[in-house]
């Protein structure tokens, strides 16, 4: 953390190699960190100690607390928040459903309501997850969204989860260079972890940010 502007896509790309973890990389140490146990909620919590958290899709803490902050996805999307300013930094797994309740902005209100973040000062980077290219959906998913496709002959949906996200993100003033999308997609990428596309047997992704 507390990376200069210019540092923000080498950081990008740490963070994205952070996301491509399948176990947690050696020398780190698991109870040092802040686990949520995920539900796809809309739950946002700020922590200043280390341990799980139920029923939390996103965390966020301080510089001053020293706390690496995990996600796991496989598909759903992982958001990394940070102010390099006051060195306030969060992560959010936003799927469908979380997307769809706007997790982003209980994220961001937490940032810039509760904290007094400014909206220049905060930068998002969102992880690899399965894009629109893949993500087919039905219905009674896409009937929620704006951002979605259909095609022509067989009335298939494909919905934009970072565009979605992306979208609310903009509400709150955030210049649109702070933030960056990752274009790869997990269904295609081999080295990604899709529960779409490897099922029960898929593994997590684990995204970490410290
Ligand atoms: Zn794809």
């Amino acid at each position: 953390m507390g990376m200069k502007i210019s540092d923000f896509s080498n950081h990008f790309n740490n963070l994205v190699e952070a996301t491509i973890y399948n176990s947690l990389p050696s020398g780190l140490n698991i109870e040092n960190f802040a686990i949520p146990v995920q539900t796809h909620s809309c739950n946002v919590k700020f922590i200043k100690q280390p341990g799980k958290y139920e029923n939390v899709d996103g965390l966020i803490s301080s510089f001053d607390y020293k706390i690496p902050l995990i996600i796991s996805v496989a598909d759903c999307v992982p958001i990394y928040i940070f102010d390099i300013e006051t060195n306030f930094y969060g992560v959010v797994h936003s799927g469908w459903r979380g997307t769809k309740g706007k997790i982003i902005k209980n994220a961001l209100n937490i940032f810039i309501n509760q904290f007094n973040s400014k909206s220049n000062n905060i930068y998002i980077a969102i992880g690899p997850h399965i894009k629109q290219c893949c993500y087919e959906v039905g219905w009674d998913v896409a009937k929620y969204f704006k951002n979605i496709k259909k095609t022509k002959c067989d009335n298939k949906w494909f919905l934009s989860l970072d565009k979605e996200i992306i979208y609310d993100i903009l509400k709150f003033n955030i210049p649109l260079k702070n933030i960056i999308s990752s274009n790869i997609c997990t269904y295609e990428s081999k080295h990604c972890h899709s529960f779409r596309r490897d099922g029960q047997k898929s593994k997590r992704m684990l995204g970490i940010l410290k």
